[in-house]
Order: C-alpha cells, then sequence, then structure tokens
C-alpha cells in the first residue's frame, strides 16, 4: 500500500465513514424486506377478502350463516346471513334469550334437549325449527351444531343456521299431493287405499267396519251444462257436505271423477249405522247447490259393503257392485252388497 493511501484510511472519519456505508447496505436490505413482506400481505390480504367474498356470496345464494356460543357466558356471534333470516338488524346485540323467544314454542323445546346432549355428551346435531322473525314472517331454519373443547372443557357450540323455508314448503306440498286430493282436500285415492289395507290388516286397535263408495248422479250433464269450473265447484261443494255429514267415519275421501269412499270402524250395529249414514249423505248430497245465478240439482247413489274379514280389494269390489245396483234402482238411493 501507497503510503498516501494508509494515510488517507486511518485519516480520522475514514472508519466511521464505512461504518456508515455498512449500516445503509443493511438499512436498504431491511427496506427490501420490509418491501416484499408487505407484498406478501397485500396478497394475503387480497387473497382473505377474495374467500370472504366468496364465502358472502355462497352464504347468501344458499342462504347459510354461521353461528357460535361461547358456553361461559353464552355470548353469541352471528355473521351477516343469520341475522338476515332473522330479519334482525346486522351487527345489532343479540342475546340467546332473545333470540330463543323468536322461536315457536315447539321448536324451542326440540331445541333443548338437543343442546343438551351437544353440551354434556359432545353429540352434534341437525335440526329444523320454525320461527317468527323480528318481522313476524313465518320460517323455517335448519340448525347445525357442533362443539369446541380447551384442555378436555367445552367452552364453544357453533354451527350453522340455514333457511329451508321454501325447501320446507315444497317438501310440505309434495307431501300433501301424495295424501290428498288438491281439488277437494280429501284423502286421494292412494291414501284411501293405504288406510283399507292398513284397516282391513287388523294390525292396529281400529277394525274396519263398512266401506261406503259413493258416485253422484248425473254429474256429467252438469259439466255439459255449465262447465267444468262450475263442476269442479260442486265437486267442492259435495266434499264439505260428506266432511260434515261423515264426522267420525275413519276416513273420507275422494277416489276417482266423482266417486268417493268412506270408511267405517267397526262397531256392534254397523250395518244400522252405515244405512243411517247412506241416507244422511243420499239427503245431503240432494240439496241444490247454488252459485250465483244457478241453481244446480245434484244427487248420490251409494253401495255399502260390510267388512266380514274381507280382503280390502273383494270388500271395494263388493260395494262397487252393491253402487252399480243402487244406481240400477233408479239412483238417489243406496243398496247393501248381499
Ligand atoms: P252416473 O249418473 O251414471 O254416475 O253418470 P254421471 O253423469 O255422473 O257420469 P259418470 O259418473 O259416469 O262420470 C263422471 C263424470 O264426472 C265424468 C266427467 O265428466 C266428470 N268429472 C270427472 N272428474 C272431474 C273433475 O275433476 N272435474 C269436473 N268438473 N268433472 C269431472
Ligand atoms: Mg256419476
Amino acid at each position: 500500500m501507497h503510503d498516501a493511501q494508509r494515510i488517507a484510511e486511518d485519516a480520522p472519519g475514514a472508519g466511521l465513514m464505512r461504518r456508515l456505508t455498512g449500516e445503509t447496505a443493511t438499512i436498504a436490505l431491511l427496506e427490501a424486506r420490509l418491501a416484499a413482506q408487505e407484498r406478501v400481505i397485500a396478497e394475503q390480504a387480497a387473497q382473505l377478502a377474495h374467500s370472504r367474498k366468496i364465502f358472502e356470496r355462497a352464504s347468501a345464494t344458499a342462504r347459510i350463516g354461521v353461528w357460535e356460543c361461547d358456553l361461559d357466558g353464552e355470548h353469541l356471534r352471528w355473521t351477516d346471513m343469520v341475522y338476515d333470516i332473522f330479519e334482525l338488524p346486522r351487527g345489532s346485540a343479540i342475546t340467546r334469550e332473545t333470540t330463543l323467544a323468536l322461536y315457536t314454542p315447539t321448536s324451542r323445546a326440540k331445541l333443548q334437549p338437543v343442546r343438551n346432549r351437544l353440551i354434556e355428551q359432545g353429540i352434534g346435531f341437525s335440526l329444523d325449527v320454525e320461527i317468527v322473525t323480528a318481522k313476524g314472517r313465518h320460517r323455517w331454519m335448519r340448525i347445525t351444531a357442533t362443539i369446541e373443547h380447551e384442555n378436555g372443557v367445552p367452552v364453544r357450540i357453533f354451527g350453522m343456521k340455514q333457511d329451508i323455508t321454501e325447501e320446507k314448503i315444497l317438501a310440505d306440498r309434495t307431501r300433501y299431493l301424495a295424501l290428498f286430493d288438491a281439488m277437494t282436500g280429501l284423502a286421494n285415492r292412494s291414501q284411501f287405499h293405504d288406510r283399507l289395507e292398513a284397516l282391513c290388516a287388523n294390525d292396529s286397535d281400529t277394525a274396519i267396519g263398512a266401506l261406503l263408495l259413493i258416485d253422484l248422479d248425473g254429474f256429467k250433464p252438469i259439466n255439459d251444462r255449465f262447465g267444468h269450473a262450475l263442476g269442479d265447484h260442486c265437486l267442492r261443494v259435495v266434499a264439505e257436505r260428506l266432511t260434515d255429514v261423515c264426522a267420525g267415519a275413519e276416513l273420507v275421501a275422494r277416489v276417482g271423477g266423482d266417486e268417493f269412499a268412506v270408511l267405517l270402524a267397526s262397531e256392534p250395529a254397523i250395518a244400522d249405522r252405515s244405512s243411517r249414514l247412506a241416507d244422511r249423505i243420499v239427503t245431503a248430497l240432494s240439496e241444490p247447490v247454488l252459485h250465483e245465478n244457478a241453481t244446480l240439482t245434484l244427487g248420490a247413489s251409494i253401495g255399502i259393503a260390510m267388512a266380514d274379514g274381507l280382503a280390502p280389494d273383494d270388500l271395494f269390489k263388493r260395494a262397487d257392485l252393491a253402487l252399480y245396483a243402487a244406481k240400477d234402482a233408479g239412483r238417489g238411493t243406496y243398496r247393501i252388497a248381499e
């Protein structure tokens, strides 16, 4: 090394300069790392925001929200959709008591035992409950629940709440249509046959006593003269009258176009009861139906078969033959199968 150079490097301040240069480099490195970390955080925040958006959209589409309840103090937390289901302002103060007050009494009673079982035995549940929202609307909600433990101690229950009102209405409607006649509200043919079979099978407390088959007289001309809509109206009136007159019967059903059936349970003097009932039905159905300016004259014929241990099909056939006999006898009357 030249002397001049050594003098310069050893000069006061040269060490300080070197240190400063080194620290500047360190700061630049730290700043670069910081910037890189900020980029990662920003990317993660963007991903989180995206995930949140997807969750909120999925939650809104499926009408599912998330809920949790701390067991110590029963502090509740909901996502927005749960507030929406209850029609409460999002983020408003909620307590378990005020929430439970929105459940119908039956649903509240169903919830308590499964909640206790969840907390005491850790058994999760899925329960459909009915609520009346803060705005007074009836809704059905599916609650799923599970439990979280810390050091073996149950600390929190959580799960999802889904608005299943539409699904429930559809399921109820499907069930209803499988069992009832949509026009008259009476049991349909399918429910009639199931019930007839069950009663004939003698596997319940009630045994079949008699079957009455009722067919309207001259119903086709009513359709032809007054139109199908008025014909439908007559069928609804007939259903109402039958329901009134046959109160106490096992079942009143519409089994065909203008054909109805009544199932009576076994009892002493069932033949007398059947005849008296048939008389009353003939009288009730011969009352004219008044509709706007029209007076429609109806009538009915009835075939009766006593159960007598017959199989369902045979019983039905016998009642049908008796019905033909009543029609042959001039209509507006009943016949009992021999
Ligand atoms: P009968 O005295 O021999 O019993 O003859 P009817 O004129 O009553 O006719 P029938 O019992 O042979 O046939 C039933 C008629 O009921 C046929 C059809 O025009 C009518 N019908 C069947 N289903 C419906 C319905 O859902 N609505 C209406 N308006 N009419 C129906
Ligand atoms: Mg008829």
